[in-house]
C-alpha cells in the first residue's frame, strides 16, 4: 500500500500521485500519468508554492515525458489554483467545472482570511498555511459533458463527469490499462466529505459507478490512496446522512437544528466532522428547492463550532 506520506509516489503501471498529508482543508492530492513522451496532471495544488514544489518533485517523469494536459476535477481551488504554472499545457474540465471556477476567487479567499475579528481569525484557522498572493485564475482551455477520451502519448484515460455532487461538475479520471480512478473530491478518505453543491444521491451513484469499475487503485482528492473499501465508506456516510436529514426534514426541525442533532456514530471519528453542517443543506435543498442555504461565512461559522462542541 502506498504510504501517506507528502511527495510523489508511483503507483501502477506509469500512474503517480503526489500526497499531500494530512488532506485536511486545502491539503489535496493530485496524479500524474505518463504516456509516451507526454503526461497528463490531474489537478494542481492550493497556492503556486506549492504547486512549483509537486513540479519539481514531478521533474524527473517531466523530463521524458512533459505535462501535455492538465485535468481540473472541479473548480474548488485547491484542485486550480496553481494552473498558471504548466505552461503551454491544455486545460480540460467540464463545462460545469469551468463555468463554477471564477466564483471561489484567490482575491475571495484572501480576503475572507483578512477580515478584521473573528472572521478573519476563523478563516485563518482553515487556510492560514496556504498563500494567496499572485495567483491569476486560469481557466480551462478545452471543456465537454459527460465524458471525453484522451490520448495521452498513447494511452486512454477517461473523463467521466458525475457532478453535480461534491460541486456542480466533478469529473472522475479513469486510467483502463492501469486499473486506476482519480476521484478528485468524490472521495475523502479519513475526512468527511463535504456536499457543496448535491444532490446527495448523485454523489452516491458516482460511488456506484466507481464500485462498479474494473480498478484496484483509487485516488481519492484528499487523504490516503485507497481501494473499493475507501468508496464503500464514503457511500455509507452520504447515506446515512441523506436519511437522517430527511427525516429531520420531514420532521419540521431546521437544518442548523438537525446537524446538531445527528448522531454520527461510526463517522464520529473522521476528521472535519462539522461539515456535517453544509451536507446537511444540501438534502433540504434537495427536498425543498425553494430552501436557500447560508453564505459561505455563516457556513464556516457552523463548521467551525460544530467541531469545537465535541473536540
Ligand atoms: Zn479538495
Amino acid at each position: 500500500m502506498t504510504p501517506f506520506s507528502r511527495g510523489l509516489h508511483e503507483l501502477a503501471n506509469q500512474c503517480y500521485v503526489y500526497l499531500q498529508p494530512d488532506g485536511s482543508w486545502g491539503w489535496s492530492n493530485a496524479g500524474l500519468v505518463r504516456g509516451d513522451g507526454a503526461s497528463l496532471l490531474v489537478d494542481t495544488l492550493f497556492d503556486l508554492k506549492l504547486t512549483a514544489a509537486m513540479l519539481d518533485a514531478m521533474a524527473p517523469v517531466r523530463a521524458a515525458a512533459p505535462i501535455s494536459t492538465v485535468v481540473n476535477t472541479h473548480a474548488n481551488g485547491d484542485h486550480c489554483f496553481g494552473n498558471q504554472l504548466v505552461k503551454g499545457a491544455e486545460i480540460v474540465a467540464s463545462a460545469a467545472t469551468a463555468g463554477e471556477m471564477g466564483e471561489y476567487s484567490p482575491a475571495m479567499l484572501a480576503g475572507l482570511s483578512a477580515a478584521p475579528g473573528e472572521v478573519g481569525e476563523m478563516f485563518r484557522g482553515f487556510f492560514g498555511a496556504f498563500d494567496f498572493a499572485g495567483i491569476e485564475l486560469t481557466l480551462p482551455t478545452r471543456t465537454f459533458d459527460g465524458r471525453l477520451d484522451l490520448d495521452i502519448g498513447g494511452r486512454t484515460v477517461t473523463l467521466i463527469e458525475v457532478g453535480p455532487a461534491h460541486t456542480r461538475g466533478d469529473t472522475l479520471v479513469h486510467v483502463p490499462d492501469a486499473r486506476t480512478v482519480y476521484t478528485g473530491d468524490i472521495l475523502f478518505i479519513g475526512g468527511t466529505p463535504v456536499v457543496w453543491a448535491g444532490p446527495l444521491s448523485n454523489w452516491i451513484a458516482a460511488c456506484d459507478l466507481i464500485l462498479g469499475m474494473d480498478v484496484e487503485t483509487v485516488v481519492p482528492g484528499h487523504g490516503p490512496v485507497t481501494d473499493k473499501r475507501g468508496v464503500a465508506a464514503v457511500r455509507d456516510y452520504l447515506a446515512y446522512i441523506d436519511a437522517e436529514a430527511t427525516a429531520r426534514f420531514h420532521a419540521g426541525m431546521s437544518p442548523w437544528d438537525a446537524a446538531r442533532d445527528i448522531a454520527l456514530g461510526e463517522f464520529a471519528g473522521l476528521g472535519e466532522r462539522g461539515r456535517i453542517a453544509v451536507n446537511v443543506e444540501a438534502v433540504y435543498r434537495t427536498l425543498d428547492p425553494a430552501h436557500r442555504s447560508p453564505g459561505i461565512v455563516e457556513l464556516f461559522q457552523r463548521m467551525a463550532a460544530l467541531e469545537r462542541l465535541g473536540a
